[in-house]
């Protein structure tokens, strides 16, 4: 006997064809008390707005077996309904009783559905309102958690800009829907299940922390061993890399270890190879050669670094985005 929520039409079956690298547990939807309301701060319309792009942020980003939702509402992938109405798709990600990561230590209790957009400046198509409510009416009689909650309601996450829109109005389809604001920044987070400076820091970051400011505000915190109950800077970590607005560069050959522009890669032989070199070193991912010469070795560290600081780009080849994390290390280590 299968739950009322699969025959909406705008429902599609994705369990288990989703990216993932392992699985989660499933601990039986009757642990599940709370259904957790998301939306992803992407803009609904971009290419990225859909379960299968979350998923692979979730997988190679965060470094967690699948994605985070149970379901994923679409708004740019309508599907017309036999009443001839259009609806947001759903993609069903997970059983409900899967013990999924979305909200931390509240992950057991929970299911999680993401809305895809960014509801601090979108507004809720009629679509999706549409997909929302219905999903939850389906939700009620399939017996599916008890009570409905925003992200932002969940212990410890106040702060986060996650849902915005007013979901329980969505749920009666009453629109217009009112913007909530979340809580101010917390100076300090506790860590929770599944928490990464990536997931922490979001696609854009909360309130403007970056995870290049978590990096350079947390020196003595490895993003690779993060601990449930271990407390990182997160208000406090404003600016500690992103300089304030206006604030002038200061230009790369004032820095004990200047970093190159540009992109390098296997075969890049000079001065910048050198200069990368060093910096390497210095933060301890160590070539063994200060040769100026992009050979295997350099390429390794480049990896190692990456999969420490930039999970989602372990190609060896430096960039903007290695740079700008290197730059980080660097000045968490005080150069
Ligand atoms: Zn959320």
């Amino acid at each position: 006997m299968g739950y009322s929520f699969e025959k909406l039409p705008q429902l599609v079956d994705m369990r288990g064809k989703l990216p993932s690298n392992g699985s989660y547990v499933n601990v039986g939807v009757n642990a599940k008390t709370t259904r957790v309301w998301h939306h992803s701060l992407t803009n609904s319309d971009l290419a990225g707005s859909t379960a299968e792009a979350f998923a692979r942020f979730h997988v190679t980003g965060n470094g967690w077996p699948g994605i985070g939702y149970h379901f994923v509402v679409e708004p740019k992938n309508l599907i017309k309904g036999p009443d001839g109405r259009m609806r947001a798709r759903i993609v069903w990600a997970h059983d409900p009783g899967v013990k999924s990561y979305h909200v931390g230590n509240s992950n057991k209790q929970a299911v999680g559905i993401c809305v895809a957009g960014d509801y601090r400046s979108e507004k809720l198509a009629e679509a999706t309102l549409l997909t929302i409510s219905e999903l939850h009416a389906a939700f009620i009689r399939d017996g599916i958690g008890k009570e409905d909650k925003a992200h932002n309601e969940m212990p410890g996450y106040s702060w986060k800009p996650c849902c915005v829109f007013d979901y329980r109005a969505a749920f009666y389809f009453n629109p217009p829907v009112k913007v909530v604001q979340p809580a101010p920044l917390p100076g300090e987070y506790v860590i929770q299940e599944g928490d990464t400076f990536f997931s922490i820091a979001g696609q854009d970051g909360p309130a403007g922390i970056t995870t290049e400011d978590l990096i350079a505000a947390n020196p003595d915190v490895d993003p690779r061993k993060l601990k449930v109950g271990q407390v990182i800077k997160l208000g406090k970590a404003k600016n500690a890399h992103t300089p304030v607005p206006g604030t002038p560069k200061k230009p790369q050959e004032t820095y004990k270890y200047p970093l190159p522009a540009g992109v390098l890669k296997s075969g890049a032989k000079g001065e910048a190879v050198k200069q990368l070199q060093r910096a390497l070193d210095a933060v301890y991912f160590k070539s063994g050669v200060n040769d100026g010469s992009y050979g295997p070795k350099t390429v390794d560290a480049v990896k190692r670094f990456q999969m420490v600081y930039l999970p989602y780009e372990v190609d060896g080849v430096y960039g903007p985005n290695t740079r700008k994390r290197l730059q980080a290390v660097l000045k968490s280590k005080g150069y």
